[in-house]
């Protein structure tokens, strides 16, 4: 069985991690911030002092930190992982970032013999939790089979989309995509709360019908109790709209609603509302209803 690294111990990070001890993986795990490594540590991982340490213990390391930038420290950081790992070692990064960024990634450590495959993912913390997630891939057909097994223990669905940057430029369409159902639920719940419409009621009504959605199923209740933890964070959907209209402006695409979404997230962030869940966009909605 490879051995596996995991760096980035968030919200996604760790549960993903405790499926693949749950899968059977002999783990290394690494944390910026230490003291996050303590219940996988219970389930057998072994902590490391840094990515460098990790990835001299692994074949296959999976990351999953918060944005472009960070990707780039943990790979090519002075104590990173391009620094440990052996050649021949696949990198699987399950953050979502750049599809251009990932492309001179994987370049770079192609250089050192190490491969990478981009694999976002989509199906929030409690996707993560159940293993249930939906995973996106770009990369060769050879390092996408080698990966598929550690995938498919944190994923339900995972689909090869093309090549590197392929996954994080299918993730960009997924986050256009959630942006709009987020608005739209938010607005349909507001609505119903100020025309007397007991909103628990439109839900349960609206659930089986052409409204449906997992936003409707999983978010409306914070929307409606106007109350918002984690979840997936306001401050990183934010970032992902701007990887997604960067590619729109790339590819000559208008998205109205996308920007839409991106300038309320602003003003959501401008308020300290950057750590709430994304479903805090309702917030912005009560608010421009007086409510
Ligand atoms: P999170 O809870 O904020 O965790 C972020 C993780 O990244 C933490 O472990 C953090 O370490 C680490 N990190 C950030 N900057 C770093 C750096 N420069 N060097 C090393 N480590 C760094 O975020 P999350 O919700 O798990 O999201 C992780 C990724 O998954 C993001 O790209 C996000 O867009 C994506 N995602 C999230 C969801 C969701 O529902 N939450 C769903 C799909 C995809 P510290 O502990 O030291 O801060």
């Amino acid at each position: 069985m490879d051995r596996v690294g995991f760096a980035g111990l968030g919200t996604m990070g760790a549960a993903m991690a405790a499926n693949l001890l749950r899968a059977g993986y002999p783990l290394h795990v690494w944390n910026r911030t230490p003291g996050k490594a303590g219940p996988l540590v219970d389930l057998g991982a072994v902590e490391a002092a840094s990515p460098r340490e990790m990835s001299a213990e692994a074949d296959i390391v999976v990351i999953c930190v918060s944005d472009t930038p960070d990707v780039e420290a943990v790979l090519f950081g002075p104590d990173g992982l391009a620094h440990g790992a052996r050649e021949g070692t696949l990198v699987i990064d399950c953050s979502t970032i750049s599809p251009s960024a990932t492309r001179e990634f994987a370049g770079r450590l192609r250089e050192r013999g190490v491969a990478m495959i981009d694999a976002p993912v989509s199906g929030g913390s409690e996707g993560a939790i159940h293993g249930t997630l939906t995973i996106m891939v770009g990369g060769e057909k050879d390092d996408v089979t080698r990966g598929h097994a550690v995938l498919a223990a944190m994923g339900r669905t995972v689909t090869h989309m093309g090549p590197v940057g392929a996954g994080q430029a299918t993730k960009a369409v997924n986050q256009v995509i959630i942006s709009g159902t987020y608005l739209a639920v938010a607005e349909g719940l507001v609505l119903a709360m100020k025309a007397g419409l007991d909103p628990d009621a439109v839900v349960s009504a609206l659930s089986g019908g052409a409204a449906q959605s997992w936003v409707l199923t999983n978010r409306s209740g914070r929307m409606v109790e106007n109350r918002y933890p984690l979840g997936f964070k306001v401050s990183l959907h934010r970032k992902d709209l701007a990887i997604a209209l960067d590619l729109a402006r790339q590819a000559g695409v208008s998205l109205p609603v996308t920007g839409l979404a991106a300038q309320l997230e602003n003003g959501l962030v401008a308020n300290g509302h950057g750590d709430d869940d994304m479903s805090a966009l309702a917030r912005s909605i009560r608010e421009l209803s007086g409510m």
